[in-house]
């Protein structure tokens, strides 16, 4: 069920003062950090919500639920994609989403180039890292990194704007930590090497948000905590 929007405003309020502590424990400007509602399983009023709040964008992760719920939503708000993509989808993606932050594949990189160009438009994606070496998770491994990234950069189509990750489910809050710290390191690592900057590190959930701050995340991936259980 989705909470009332006054419900809402009390929650991103809370998920906000937890950035912001912890980016005061970081030293980083909390500017430095977004918030990416992730509306996911939730009716497009959650979305409503997020534009009304003053939020600017949410995250889905299925093509065609985002698309359907885009196509409700009346405020001005980006669509990102968030869960697994499959190249099929790769057309619709393109077509209704503002950025991809799942692409862990050559494969889906050619694909999605050829649909963005067909579309005559740029397509802002993330790079989805395993960096947690989570065999239950999406994402390419940390060493594919380097020629995901080489390939990416060849294609005029996409703009390569930074990396993603998931963090293992845990108890132990060091591997969310250890997970967050790989991608920042493999991020800096990929920056030296191609002489690109990577500015976006999508990191971070519900659950795990203040670890991936300490890290350096750029953008908290937030469900649960703003909309409730789903
Ligand atoms: C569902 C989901 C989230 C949000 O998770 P919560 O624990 O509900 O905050 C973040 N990132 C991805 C990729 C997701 O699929």
């Amino acid at each position: 069920m989705l909470p009332s929007y006054e419900d809402f405003c009390t929650r991103v309020a809370e998920v906000e003062s937890q950035m912001k502590a912890a980016c005061i424990r970081a030293g980083r400007p909390a500017a430095e950090v977004r918030l990416l509602a992730v509306t996911k399983t939730h009716p497009a009023a959650a979305a409503e919500y997020a534009a009304r709040y003053g939020l600017r964008a949410v995250g889905e992760n299925r093509v065609q639920e985002g698309m359907e719920k885009r196509a409700q939503c009346t405020m001005p708000l980006a669509w990102e994609l968030i869960g697994h993509l499959q190249s099929n989808k790769a057309k619709l993606a393109v077509a209704h989403f503002d950025r991809v932050q799942s692409v862990d594949s050559e494969k889906l990189l050619r694909v999605l180039a050829q649909a963005a160009e067909a579309q005559s438009k740029t397509l802002p994606v993330l790079l989805q890292i395993n960096a947690g070496n989570d065999p239950a998770k999406f994402g390419a491994e940390p060493a594919d990194a380097p020629r995901l990234l080489e390939l990416a950069l060849t294609l005029p189509a996409l703009r390569v704007e930074g990396l993603m990750t998931i963090a293992p489910l845990s108890e132990d809050r060091d591997v969310a930590r250890r997970t967050f710290a790989n991608l920042r390191t493999i991020r800096d690592t990929l920056s030296a090497q191609f002489g690109v900057s990577l500015p976006e590190l999508s990191m971070g959930m519900s659950g795990d948000l203040a670890e991936a701050i300490a890290e350096g995340s750029t953008l908290v991936r937030v469900g649960t905590a703003l909309f409730g259980q789903r």
